[in-house]
């Protein structure tokens, strides 16, 4: 039966056992098209990298004897809509079955869905072989229970698969190291010069300059720097076992101005797009722990793998739990828009200044810089959380939505009234001058509150506090902070409402 097997260009795991063995009656279809670099403007190296690492995916299964048919985003029988393509090629080469790998996007597996409920021959859809959950394994987990706690998912998934466990109990005594992870970097550890590849992008750029693509963010040289096949993402995680490893725990929510990616991994891309999957990483840090782990403390590993087993496949089963309608929530009913310096980095205020930049020059930034600088912002200033999730959709080369939504809509904006977060991730100027060196060089006073020079940050956290009392006042977490703020007196409390209201207002004068 001749059959033709679509595969997206998040799922290029050629692991996969569709790949075992060749078959002259399967043709593959991959397809660059402007259905998926419209939906939201993406940063320019994010297209980079997903083209790239797309073309030599199905360069690779040609090599291996595979039939493929390839558009590229310029070819003239590309329609641009996967509706459309699918229709035509199963039209003109007389497919009797299609199959596909189940999506990871709910507005893609919607599409496909009706696709096959269109067409008059078989289909059959497969898992990508991916991920260590099934899509609603977590769902079924929690069914019943009234919180979804990260940790309880965690524990269960360490026990499930045997991963640093002594029996049933945790190696080392203790199932979490968090607390031991909150290091400051000052500059006292060495950092090793970052694995950047070199990819020679320059056709693909000159492809998305003449399909004239709407795109955001930099892109300064013609080679790109993450990894485009499944070669280069395990060169990357080795690079990462031997070099970045040994202080990954201890440094992981730290931010300094001279460092862009301090100890952690830059793995999301290859990993979001199925280069690699989340087992490689898993047990090869590992086993390179158990090797080599002589002089590496088990909270670098355990902060590493909760990253992996933990917050990566729980976020996913969020998503498919609560969607679609978990895209609509704003608890908070927050309505603003983001600021201009978003997208420019324009602004006197250093942490935000080097965490955007960061994010337009290389499509990355690290957790902390989304979710206490940048996500931290946009909640305290009442964005509209349509608007957050649309930069943060496009602004990084690893934002696919089923992991990007429910960490900024949820973990970082709080707009599912805690669904995700037991609180909402917001922090006055204080924390962020704990985590960074930030402040020591901005235009602002991380000690004042309403002064010209005050840090925004201090009278913003006050204020969100008090205009979203009616949501968060009964949260049991908030109490020491809402019994403090009970505490100021008027007078103070009016003139920070008073600052507050004017950055709110006017967000690109700051
Ligand atoms: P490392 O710090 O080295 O961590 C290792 C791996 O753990 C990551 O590669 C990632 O796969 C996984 N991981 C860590 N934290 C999370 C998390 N909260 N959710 C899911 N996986 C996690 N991650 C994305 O992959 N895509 C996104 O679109 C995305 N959007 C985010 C938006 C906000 C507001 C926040 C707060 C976090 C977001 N994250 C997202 C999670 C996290 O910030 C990135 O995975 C991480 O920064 C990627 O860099 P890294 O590979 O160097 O990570
Ligand atoms: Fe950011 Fe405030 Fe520190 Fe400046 S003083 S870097 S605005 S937290």
């Amino acid at each position: 039966m001749k059959t033709l097997r679509l595969l997206l260009g998040d799922q290029l795991n050629i692991k996969h056992s569709w790949f075992n063995q060749t078959n002259d009656d399967v043709v593959y279809c991959l397809f660059e098209m402007r259905q998926e670099t419209d939906y939201v403007n993406h940063h320019i190296q994010k297209v980079i990298g997903f083209f790239a690492a797309m073309r030599e995916f199905a360069q690779n299964l040609k090599d291996k004897n595979h039939k493929v048919i390839y558009y590229k985003i310029n070819d003239s029988k590309n329609t641009q809509n996967l509706t459309q393509n699918l229709s035509v090629l199963i039209e003109e080469n007389k497919i009797e079955k299609f199959e596909y790998l189940y999506p990871d996007e709910y507005r893609l597996d919607n599409q496909l869905k009706k696709i096959c409920k269109s067409l008059n021959i078989k289909t059959e859809v497969y898992s990508t072989e991916h991920f260590y959950t099934k899509r609603d394994d977590l769902a079924t987990f929690f069914d019943g229970k009234k919180q979804y706690l990260m940790e309880n998912f965690y524990r269960n998934m360490r026990k499930k698969h045997d991963i640093l466990m002594v029996g049933d109990q945790p190696e080392g005594g203790k199932w979490n190291y968090d607390k031991s992870n909150r290091n400051k970097w000052k500059g006292e550890v060495n950092i090793p010069n970052y694995k950047l590849f070199k990819n020679d992008v320059s056709e693909i750029l000159e492809d998305i300059n003449n399909a004239k693509i709407k795109t955001i963010g930099n892109f300064n040289t013609k080679t790109f720097s993450y990894p485009i096949s499944r070669f280069q993402a395990l060169q990357q995680l080795k690079y990462f076992c031997e070099e970045l490893l040994i202080h990954f725990g201890d440094f992981q929510d730290a931010m300094h101005t001279d460092e862009i990616y301090l100890f952690h991994s830059r793995l999301s891309f290859a990993m979001n797009i199925k280069l690699i999957s989340p087992k490689d990483v898993v047990t090869t840090v590992m086993n390179y722990y158990r090797k080599h782990g002589d002089g590496i403390d088990i909270s670098q590993v355990e902060g590493f793998v909760r990253q992996i087993i933990g917050w990566r496949e729980y976020m996913r089963g969020m998503y498919w739990a609560f969607m679609p309608d978990y895209k609509n929530l704003n608890t908070l009913e927050n309505k603003n828009e983001l600021p201009d310096f978003f997208w420019t980095g324009n602004t006197k205020m250093n942490c935000l200044k080097h965490s955007i930049k960061n994010s337009l020059d290389n499509g990355y930034a690290h957790h902390i810089q989304r979710l206490m600088i940048t996500g931290n912002y946009a909640l305290l200033t009442q964005i509209n959380p349509d608007d957050v999730d649309k930069w943060y959709l496009g602004i990084y080369v690893d934002a696919i939505e089923w992991v990007q939504l429910p960490n900024t809509r949820g973990m970082s904006q709080f707009a599912d009234g805690g669904k995700i977060a037991t609180k909402p991730y917001v922090s006055s100027g204080s924390y962020i001058n704990k985590m960074s060196n930030y402040c020591g060089n901005c235009y602002y006073n991380k000690n004042k509150k309403t002064e010209d020079d005050a840090c925004p940050f201090n009278s913003l956290y006050w204020n969100f506090l008090d205009d979203k009392r009616t949501f968060l006042g009964n949260n049991y977490r908030m109490g020491m902070m809402y019994s403090l703020l009970d505490k100021m007196n008027k007078t103070e409390l009016n003139n920070i409402k008073e600052k507050a209201k004017h950055i709110i207002e006017n967000p690109n004068e700051y």
